[in-house]
């Protein structure tokens, strides 16, 4: 039986009240529905808000935590947090990763703009293992033709997406690479002791438009791990978002 704790609560999303469990596998099968906000599987041993009437709507602790405003230093106007994509075809393209999503959105009317929760939240600084030497900071566009680069982690194109730049090296990177650890795919197979890391199964359940998949469909042998937890060896600085608590 999963743990219960005596907290009962309303979200703005749901019309039933939810109660704070943590995930058991064992006894609370979720594999067809994910996250309703963020599209992806919880994680073994995370917290969850789940409906105390359905038995197919969650929260992970932490999207029932994301603030329904905000503001983000790439973009002018305040972002809201919308439960369903503002478009007709129920989809929305996120800004940052040029990924399609239907899960929540950090959503601008006047610009049409979206950013999925979890690209509204990338640190605007990360550390990578495939480039030590500098921090790589986010981008919201590649100095180069056409908003156009090379990654230099998975070595494939992206175009007209936010990337993670190292500028002094012309180091560039797709958000995903830059914030998946995977130091072996630079390193011939003779140089590391590490045995290869498997990808945990609820990795690979994870929808392809929860987040930027691109680099993983493209480089199909690297191993993934789940966007929600965070890989040992990348450092990310908090990033400064100013979290907007009253509505307007
Ligand atoms: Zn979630
Ligand atoms: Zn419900
Ligand atoms: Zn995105
Ligand atoms: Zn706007
Ligand atoms: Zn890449
Ligand atoms: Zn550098």
């Amino acid at each position: 039986m999963a743990q219960e704790f005596q907290r009962v609560i309303s979200h703005f999303s749901h019309r039933h009240p939810l109660k704070l469990i943590a995930y058991d596998p064992e006894t609370l099968n979720l594999t067809t529905s994910p996250c309703s906000a963020c599209k992806l599987q919880p994680s073994p041993s995370g917290m969850l808000y789940s409906c105390t009437i359905c038995q197919d709507y969650f929260l992970h602790q932490s999207c029932f935590e994301m603030p329904v405003k905000l503001t983000h230093p790439f973009h002018k106007h305040a972002l809201a947090l919308v439960t369903k994509p503002a478009y007709g075809d129920a989809r929305f393209k996120c800004d940052a990763c040029g990924e399609r999503g239907n899960g929540f959105s950090y959503h601008c009317k006047k610009c049409s703009f979206d950013l999925h929760m979890l690209c509204a939240m990338l640190p605007l600084s990360v550390t990578h293992d495939s480039h030590v030497k500098h921090n790589l900071e986010l981008s919201s566009e590649s100095p180069y033709l056409d908003n156009k680069f090379s990654c230099d982690i998975c070595m494939s194109i992206g175009s007209c997406q936010w990337l993670y730049r190292c500028k002094s090296c012309g180091f560039d990177a797709h958000l995903k690479c830059a914030t998946t650890g995977d130091a072996l795919s630079v390193l011939p197979p003779s140089q590391s002791n590490e045995l290869p890391k498997a990808a945990p199964p609820e990795a690979a359940a994870a929808p392809p438009e929860a987040m930027a998949a691109k680099c993983s469909r493209l480089a199909p042998s690297a191993p993934r791990l789940p966007p929600m937890q965070e890989p040992n060896n990348v450092r990310a600085t908090p990033p400064p978002f100013e979290r907007i608590t009253s509505s307007d």
